[in-house]
């Protein structure tokens, strides 16, 4: 599921491949993922752009166009970008595509339908629509205190929870509530100023490593969580069981022995 990490890596790509190149031709195949508009539409206001830059927002990526609107990208469960040239290597499961006069192009992959596209003037748009918190990676600590303040659920709904921080999602808030050996069912508002201070720190750590490691659990370092995310797995701090856990409907992972509920400094 691509989460802030993924999605921070998509951004890396779009800008490594498809920016300032004229897009000659602009393929829906799901129509179903463009947002708010009719894909015909949608087609006539790309085709003839460019994309000069991009900014992302929690799990949003927003691409600039030349003429200063912007595409507003949310990935849904399994959406990614490929970029090709020759029609052999093509992906499967292009749900979009945008056709390059350079002959290249930029695919919209997703095995699952999810997902959408929308063109707006400005991504505050979207924020606004979906009423988006702080993005969780750029956040200053007094944003997160200011987030968190008056909070009083459970401390993995919360770091889910995109109108409070944006970009965290099933995966990150257990590797992150693992290095911070907290239990993902802690209410957040009895963690002292110590620890929440402190899971800040982690947030941000584990935040930016996984997007070092190019949000590739196969590079992430030994000591997490995420590559070991299945019951009985060996916890790699303690070699106890990986447990999984459900947490406002969302089944997460954590270890039982190394994040024990308790009353925090
Ligand atoms: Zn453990």
């Amino acid at each position: 599921v691509p989460e802030l990490p993924e999605v921070a890596i998509f951004k890396q790509y779009l800008d490594a491949t498809s920016l300032h190149q004229v897009i000659a031709a602009v393929q829906v195949h799901s129509p179903r993922v463009v947002e708010e508009m009719q894909p015909q539409e949608l087609v006539a206001q790309l085709e003839g752009r460019t994309f000069e830059s991009t900014w992302r927002r929690g799990k949003h990526l927003f691409v600039a166009l030349d003429d200063g609107n912007w595409l507003a990208w949310h990935f849904g469960m399994t959406g990614q970008l490929k970029y090709y040239k020759l029609a052999d290597k093509e992906p499967d499961y292009v749900q979009m595509q945008f056709d390059f006069v350079t002959g290249y192009h930029l695919a919209y992959v997703m095995p699952r339908k999810l997902g959408q596209i929308a063109l707006v003037e400005d991504p505050d748009d979207i924020i606004e629509r979906k009423n988006l918190g702080p993005d969780a990676l750029r956040m200053s600590y007094t944003d997160w205190n200011e987030a968190l303040s008056g909070r009083r659920g459970m401390v993995k709904s919360t770091l889910m929870n995109q109108q409070i921080l944006a970009g965290i999602g099933n995966i990150y808030s257990d590797e992150i509530l693992y290095q911070a050996r907290l239990h993902p069912r802690i209410k957040i508002n009895t963690l002292g100023a110590k620890t929440t201070e402190q899971l800040y720190k982690v947030m941000q750590e584990v935040l930016a490593k996984a997007i070092e490691c190019r949000a590739d659990p196969g590079r992430y370092p030994d000591s997490y969580l995420t590559p070991r995310r299945q019951e009985g797995a060996a916890c790699p701090h303690c070699n106890g069981k990986v447990q999984r856990i459900k947490v406002s409907g969302r089944s997460g992972y954590f270890c039982p022995q190394c994040q024990k509920t308790r009353t925090s400094a």
